[in-house]
């Protein structure tokens, strides 16, 4: 499991391993053992996956420096930058905002935290088996992710990984959670001490996980990054065709979710709750700042591939007011040209 999942991060991290608990768990994780009350963490915010997180750092008492970006959009490098002048603890970023449908660069943000000699943490939920990310190139020391977003598993674990700088920082705080203590938690799974016994591990979840790494290795890490690329593409160019317009710019976005903005005289409800209901198909809805004016399009796992995305083009043309023949053969031609 553990070497499975290094490979997925592309991570030599001795600690990978998932947490216990939906996506959501490994922040609790994160937080309750890599930062101190008081400590000073940067946190983007441009989503509303990175307000949670700013909630959840000033809840652990954290002094929490919001680094606000705009709701659509990648908080420019130089603004992250710019925050990491001042000494700080932590800097966090929300790698892949699935609010907003934004893939956040990173690069050179490790340079910065080692500069402090402080932990660059990062929400890859959304982004792990979907969207290029690498742990160990651009010097994450500590990332948490979900199961049923690209990995295409049931929903229940939080894959989770720490490297040395962080396991030395785990070390120095006094976790406040009994059930996400790393140093207990991997007494029992790195079978050091005898494998401890510490809770129950859903092990229904961890045979799920195990196969789906075994599908994302299979298909290779990077021809699966590919895939979700040419799947976003191609539903791009179909979506479209229908008149809707993508709320990421190119080059901000994010593959495995499709952030589209709802067009005028178009009721959200109205056309969500029929495919829903009518074609057992479920767009999201926008939150946050985009209550009501997006939708969000799922690109994730199996549903990024041609035939899913067929059959949603087929049950959401007519709802708008379209025959779908354009924009299927729209479809059919991003899902035929070469990935970049
Ligand atoms: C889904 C998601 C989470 C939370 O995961 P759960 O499995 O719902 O707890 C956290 N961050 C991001 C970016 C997500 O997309």
């Amino acid at each position: 499991m553990s070497e499975r999942l290094r490979q997925t991060f592309r991570t030599d991290h001795r600690v990978a391993f998932p947490v216990s608990g939906t996506g959501s768990s490994g922040m609790e994780a994160m937080v309750a053992n890599l930062v101190a009350p008081g400590d000073r963490v940067l946190c983007g915010v441009h989503g509303l996956f990175g307000q949670r997180m700013a909630d959840e750092l000033g809840r652990r008492g954290a002094e929490v420096v919001r680094v606000e970006g705009e709701w659509g959009r990648a908080i420019p490098t130089e603004q992250l930058l710019d925050a990491a002048k001042e000494p700080f603890d932590a800097l966090f970023v929300v790698h892949a905002e699935t609010s907003t449908g934004v893939a956040q660069p990173l690069d050179g943000l490790a340079d910065a935290c080692r500069a402090h000699d402080a932990l660059l943490l990062v929400d890859c939920v959304t982004s792990l088996g979907g969207h290029r990310l690498e742990i160990d190139a651009w010097g994450i020391d500590a990332a948490f992710s979900g199961t049923q977003k690209c990995l295409n598993v049931p929903p229940g674990l939080a894959p989770f990984t720490v490297g040395p700088r962080a396991a030395a920082k785990a070390e120095s705080v006094d976790c406040p959670s009994w059930y996400f203590d790393l140093s207990l938690v991997l007494g029992y799974w790195s079978g050091t001490g005898g494998r401890a016994y510490h809770h129950t591990a859903p092990i229904n979840l961890i045979y799920g996980l195990h196969e789906g790494l075994e599908d994302v290795l299979e298909e290779g890490v990077e021809a699966r990054w590919a895939r979700h690329a040419t799947a976003h593409a191609a539903l791009l160019r179909a979506v479209r065709a229908l008149g809707l317009e993508r709320i990421a710019p190119e080059g901000e976005h994010l593959n495995p979710l499709l952030a589209v903005r709802i067009p005028e005289g178009i009721d959200d409800a109205a056309v969500r709750g029929a495919l829903l209901t009518e074609d057992g198909i479920e767009i999201s809805g926008g939150v946050g700042k985009f209550a009501g004016q997006a939708w969000r399009i799922g690109v994730m796992g199996f549903g990024a591939n041609p035939a899913p995305q067929r059959r949603l083009i087929e049950a959401l043309a007519p709802r708008l007011g379209h025959d779908p023949a354009e924009a299927i053969s729209e479809l059919e031609a991003g899902w035929a040209v070469a990935p970049a």
